[in-house]
């Protein structure tokens, strides 16, 4: 596995790939690796003659400083983890690589983030879409993969693909989870022990809502997950029904095309996860 950490060298690698017809799989991430990460990374090594992932914590969406200076960076870990793997190149840009002048461009994508992740965290998705945008057209993947992890970011990324015309096409790949049923996130790196467990309340709360659609009204099962959290003692920011395609708060249910979400914090470590109905 090869490593670079500037454009240049990367680009200087991928001409030679191009140049033998190969196909590229790009994995974008912020680091502190986990398994989540590695399914991402096995889909495209299967589906991909090559998989380049970059590492690189995006300060522009981040909305509090404080969340960026906590935010795990273990780097050095990542690489070996990577190695374990089929990845053919880490891309680990710094700062000044990927935005060597302060960065001014803003994006809005409407409806798409009037609900949860973009009201809650302001200027998130513009930053991502800036960042993904730089990265699509650094590499020039065929294919980029994500995690429905983050749904809301998969329909922004989806609107963002087709916005732009960029000719990639986009590979969404399924929740990891820990043994508890909590989903993996880098974010579960700051939480002890005790917090781990007690937010796997997180996925079982989902599971009961599923259980619930059939017999009561969004508002209720909305209402009473929000309660089933506090009881852990997590701060929930929300259980939202939405539908997938367009974010608006779902009105009916509709088989894979309504899915709940949820934000809530414990220890304050903010976690986000989703079912698909
Ligand atoms: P991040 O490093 O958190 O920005 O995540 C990089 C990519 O990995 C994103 O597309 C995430 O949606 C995806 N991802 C994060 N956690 C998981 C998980 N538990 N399962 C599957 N994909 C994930």
């Amino acid at each position: 596995m090869k490593t670079c950490d500037t454009i240049q060298s990367l680009q200087f690698e991928i001409k030679s790939l191009r140049a033998q017809n190969l196909t590229i799989g790009l994995v974008p991430t912020m680091g502190a690796l986990h398994q989540g990460h590695i399914s991402l990374i096995n889909k495209s090594t299967e589906e991909c003659d090559i998989t380049i992932c970059s590492i690189y914590v995006n300060p522009t969406q981040f909305n509090s400083k404080s969340d960026l200076e906590r935010y795990p960076k273990t780097l050095a870990k990542d690489i070996e983890l990577l190695k374990s793997t089929n990845c053919n190149i880490v891309f680990t840009p710094s700062n000044n690589e990927m935005y060597p002048e302060p960065a001014t461009l803003k994006m809005s994508f409407g409806e798409l983030e009037k609900n949860l992740e973009g009201v809650n965290r302001p200027g998130h998705f513009s930053g991502v879409g800036i960042v993904v945008s730089k990265l699509f057209n650094i590499v020039q993947p065929d294919m980029a993969y994500f995690g429905q992890k983050d749904l809301q970011q998969v329909a922004i990324i989806n609107s963002l693909v087709q916005q732009l015309s960029f000719p990639i096409k986009i590979i969404t790949c399924p929740i990891i989870r820990e043994k508890n049923g909590l989903a993996q996130s880098s974010r579960n790196q700051l939480l002890n022990p005790e917090e781990r467990e007690a937010a796997s309340i997180i996925y079982t709360c989902l599971q009961n809502c599923v259980d619930k659609v059939d017999q009561f009204s969004i508002a209720e099962i909305e209402e009473n997950a929000i309660n089933q959290l506090k009881e852990k003692s997590l701060s929930v920011e929300y259980v939202s029904f939405i539908n997938i395609s367009t974010f608006a708060p779902a009105e009916k249910i509709e088989s894979k095309k309504t899915a709940i979400c949820v934000a809530a914090s414990i220890g304050g470590v903010r976690l986000i996860d989703n079912v698909i109905l």
